[in-house]
């Protein structure tokens, strides 16, 4: 789950400025920041831990950070009164899902526990299908399993075309926020990488929603390599102390590595 904070960070000044290769320095931009996606996967975290509501979760954490680049109708809903989902398909179910993959060992019960994840706000059918698809990555990254055989379980529940390569999909991918349009291209990111920098790095290049991308990837990565400790010592200095706490207590309950101290 902390690879989603580092994708997020990494790629948040890429979002509105996309960098179409791999070779941008440094990692961890000095001007980049935690954004909605990193905001909204605590939130998942500390209600499934904490036993709070989903709804009173994220208008929580939302109001602690209201200046986190949300989307437009998320946003909506988040500062209103209102409670009921809103059909979003939007990747915002995907990129707040990392914390669930860790509460249990059980795909079941770990695609059930996405699903309500998603369906607070993203209840459209592609919502709750690209949170899942993302949960089953990470899960069966914990496993070990090789990525090969993660592209082809995903692509037998979701559906998405999994059979593509990093370079094949960046010349034509453009700004998507859709869980179709991004989900899968994310998923492909780090299944193909090589270390955990390298899936970040690989969602950075494709462009499009470049800090969901690498919020969406980075788990899948952490799951697959764990994080360097230089890139996790260099992130979690970002992270504002009320996120650490719950962080944390996701990493001790989980008994995962928090590469961070
Ligand atoms: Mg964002």
């Amino acid at each position: 789950m902390f690879g989603a904070l580092i994708g997020d960070l990494v790629g948040s000044v890429y979002e509105w400025n996309n960098y179409k290769a791999k070779d941008f320095q440094p990692l961890i931009h000095p001007r980049a920041f935690l954004t909605d996606d990193t905001v909204l996967t605590v939130a998942v975290a500390d209600a499934f831990l904490n036993g709070r509501g989903l709804v009173d979760s994220f208008k929580d954490w939302g109001g602690r950070y209201p200046d986190s680049d949300w989307g437009g109708r998320f946003s909506r809903w988040l500062f209103s009164e209102d409670s009921e989902p809103y059909g979003s398909f939007g990747n915002g179910a995907a990129m707040r899902v990392s914390p669930v993959a860790m509460l249990s060992d059980d795909l079941d019960e770990i695609l059930e526990l996405a699903r309500l994840s998603a369906a607070v706000t993203h209840d459209h059918p592609e919502g709750i299908k690209g949170a899942q698809a993302t949960a089953m990555a990470i899960h069966y990254a914990r496993l070990g399993y090789a990525s090969d055989d993660i592209r082809s379980l995903v692509a037998d529940f979701s559906g998405y075309d999994m059979d593509r390569s990093v370079d094949e999909i960046r010349p034509g991918y453009r700004f998507d926020v859709t869980c179709q349009g991004s989900v899968p291209e994310a998923l492909i990111c780090a299944l193909e990488a090589t270390s955990f920098e390298d899936a970040l790095r690989n969602a950075i290049s494709i462009g499009g929603d470049s800090d969901t991308l690498a919020a969406i990837a980075g788990p899948v990565a952490e799951a697959r390599f764990g994080i360097p400790q230089a890139i996790g010592l260099e992130a979690w200095a970002r992270v504002p102390m009320d996120m650490r706490s719950v962080i944390e207590r996701l990493y001790e309950s989980a008994g995962g590595e928090l590469n961070a101290n």
